[in-house]
């Protein structure tokens, strides 16, 4: 095992996307002595490796359509740039919506995309039919599609991340804790380990579910929860179309992906109570499966080839919780996602390392995201979460 550096320029706490591509990024941009520390024995088992896999430009949200436009040609030219396969495919993403609100909804946010460059579209009847069709359609009233929208795989890119930011030298470990947070004088002075102490001015939250116990360490409320999403895969369907897109029943938050030559299915429970519990809710499965039944009809000719749970880390707006904490000099926050942030993770590692190196975020102006918000009462939320 590697040894712990004593001092390091920057401490990141968490190897899912967004500590490695954070790591990645500060080393590109030549920062010195970066440190990034996970529990766990491999990076990324999180809620980056639980994950779906899914990007898509199909927000309410202007910022988090600029963050995708920013985020998904990073992940396009992701093989190119770090030599690591990352299986992009843009599918598409197809949001089938029965509410008459949902409708209303969606005409204002295919509105904003639009104006902002993306290409979603309305879709009739018959072209959800002829795109999907072994979707069951009842009760369906519209649908959007975007074509810029699709696939990666989530290890991939952390791995991809974590072997760049190494060549680029900094220093990833697994298998090391992050315990506490020395703070004195109003600002950040060292992380404690379970293997010593690393003395730093710097630390960023990376903790994805796990933000809220690492801002308690460092006495900051980041407003992050955990809740526990799951998912499934079935055994081959030969019947599915090669491009079958991502289906999103929106009302039932309940969606459908290819994976291999089954299908990955989840739906996500409106009364999961907050927690760290990641084991499969079995009840909430069969509910699951009786409304995928009824949504994919081939469904039931497959079986369950493996199910899992992991973490959302909810913010109290869904939005991202991103930039410094004017509370703590040198404590940085990258957190809650609220269930959409494998596909951030490229722009939003850039963002924390502009930051830290070049002294503010500029790509993207992330004055919205920044924590002091909750205090303000800004009232933005984001609409379309899955
Ligand atoms: C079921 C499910 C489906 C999802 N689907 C999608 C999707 O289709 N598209 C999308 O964009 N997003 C999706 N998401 C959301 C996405 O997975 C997350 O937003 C994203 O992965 C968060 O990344 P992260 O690096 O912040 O968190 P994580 O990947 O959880 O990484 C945090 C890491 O911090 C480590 N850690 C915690 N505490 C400590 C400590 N004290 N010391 C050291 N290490 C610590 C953890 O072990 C963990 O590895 C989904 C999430 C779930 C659960």
């Amino acid at each position: 095992m590697a040894l712990l550096p004593k001092t390091a320029e920057v401490v990141i706490i968490g190897g899912g996307v967004m500590g490695t591509s954070t790591a990645y990024h500060l080393a590109k941009k030549g920062c010195r002595q970066v440190v990034l520390l996970e529990k766990e024995t491999f990076f990324g088992q999180g809620a980056t490796g639980r994950c779906a896999g899914g990007f898509r430009h199909q927000f309410a949200t202007e910022i988090d359509i600029r963050l995708s436009k920013h985020s998904i040609p990073m992940l396009e030219r992701f093989s190119l740039e770090m030599g690591q396969e990352i299986g992009f495919n843009q599918c598409g993403y197809l949001f089938l919506l029965s509410r008459e609100e949902d409708v209303l909804a969606f005409r204002e946010n295919v509105e904003l995309q639009r104006r902002l460059g993306v290409e979603s579209v309305w879709l009739s009847a018959e072209e959800i039919a002829q795109l999907v069709p072994v979707i069951h359609l009842e009760g369906i009233a519209a649908s959007t599609f975007c074509g810029q929208d699709g696939l990666a795989d989530p290890s991939s890119v952390v791995q991809g991340y974590v072997k760049g930011a190494r060549r680029l030298g900094a220093t990833l470990l697994t298998e090391t804790e992050a315990l506490d947070i020395e703070v004195a004088g109003g600002r950040v002075r060292g992380v404690v380990t379970d293997r010593g102490r690393i003395q730093t001015p710097v630390v960023v939250n990376a903790a994805g579910p796990w933000a809220g116990q690492v801002g308690a360490m460092a006495g900051v409320d980041v407003f992050v929860k955990p809740v526990r999403r799951q998912m499934s895969v079935t055994t081959p369907i030969p019947q599915l179309p090669a491009d079958f897109p991502m289906v999103i029943d929106f009302a039932q938050s309940l969606y459908f992906h290819r994976e291999g030559p089954g299908i990955l299915t989840g739906m996500s429970n409106p009364d999961e109570p907050p927690g760290f519990d990641q084991s499969v809710d079995l009840d909430w499965q069969i509910r699951h499966f009786e409304a995928a039944t009824l949504r994919m009809p081939i469904l039931a000719e497959a079986g369950i080839l493996n199910s899992w749970a992991g973490l959302y880390e909810v913010s109290p707006d869904a939005l991202p919780i991103l930039g410094r904490v004017a509370e703590l000099d040198g404590f940085i926050c990258i957190n809650g996602f609220s269930g959409h942030g494998f596909m951030h993770g490229p722009i939003c590692g850039l963002l924390i390392a502009e930051e830290i190196v070049d002294g503010g975020a500029h790509t993207v102006d992330i004055k919205s995201l920044r924590i002091e918000r909750f205090e303000r009462r800004e009232g933005l939320k984001e609409y379309v979460v899955v």
